[in-house]
């Protein structure tokens, strides 16, 4: 057995038999775990304030030799992102990113990567700064380090150099841009003029720290959720629950 220390992000909370609490979270050195913090619901003094959905905190654990289910034997906590419980829309949009972080990475797959990028847009979230656009920014960023990154370098049909002229559309089959050569604008197939391209570039090649400068013109924002949507939904093979909230 391994005592272990990890700076964590809490994912979901529920109620395990008459006492417990199963929790899980997602650390930045191990990924995503779940573990039993036991007798949490009676005695909350081990786990002062900390164990809260979307909370920053740091949680001292048992690894378990078999199975997949940890003991939590204590937590601080380091930011309980209070602001984003206080608001529907916020709230719905702090679920996403966990639910997509949760479909986009594996139990006990580490990525300090995306540990960084949900920990950095909750904080935005909390402080309530580019609410509007921080799920496409997120989601975009998100769909790259999960492994489903959209290729913006060249057609993928005749493998054409994109120069950045003219417009292009996604193909969700190929997860990446053709020419108008290749294809035609169809609603599956949407048009994406250069600036969106660009964007896309951009977002995929930066990191966490990134996120604070980046914004979104209203006219790429219009072309980048379809395609998104349509980019997530063909990749993950299923809708998620707390996309609604986006559209
Ligand atoms: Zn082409």
């Amino acid at each position: 057995m391994d005592n272990c220390l990890s700076t964590a992000i809490i994912m979901r909370i529920n109620e395990y038999g008459e006492s417990d609490l199963l929790v899980s979270f997602f650390t930045r050195d191990r990924g995503r775990l779940k573990g039993v913090a036991k007798g949490a619901r009676r005695s909350l003094k081990r786990f002062v304030n900390c164990l809260d959905t979307f909370s920053l905190v740091t949680l001292e654990y048992r690894l378990k030799r078999s199975g997949s289910l940890h003991f939590i034997e204590s937590g601080r906590l380091v930011d309980s992102f209070a602001s984003i419980r206080t608001d529907y829309r916020t709230m719905s949009i702090a679920s996403y990113l966990i639910e997509l972080t949760e479909a986009l990475f594996p139990m006990a797959m580490a990525d300090q990567a995306m540990f960084d990028l949900l920990k950095t847009s909750l904080d935005l979230l909390d402080k309530g700064e580019n609410r509007d656009f921080l799920p496409v920014i997120f989601e975009t960023a998100a769909m790259r380090l999960g492994g489903f990154g959209i290729n913006t370098e060249k057609c993928c049909i005749c493998g054409r150099s994109y120069t950045g002229k003219g417009p292009a559309v996604f193909l969700s089959e190929r997860g990446g841009i053709a020419c108008l050569k290749c294809r035609q604008i169809t609603a599956s197939s949407p048009k994406l003029s250069p600036d969106t391209v660009k964007w896309m570039c951009q977002v995929q090649a930066g990191n966490a720290e990134d996120l604070n400068n980046i914004s979104v013109a209203d006219e790429i924002l219009v072309e980048i959720k379809p395609l998104l949507k349509l980019h997530r939904e063909y990749q993950l093979c299923r809708r998620l629950k707390t996309a609604d909230c986006l559209e």
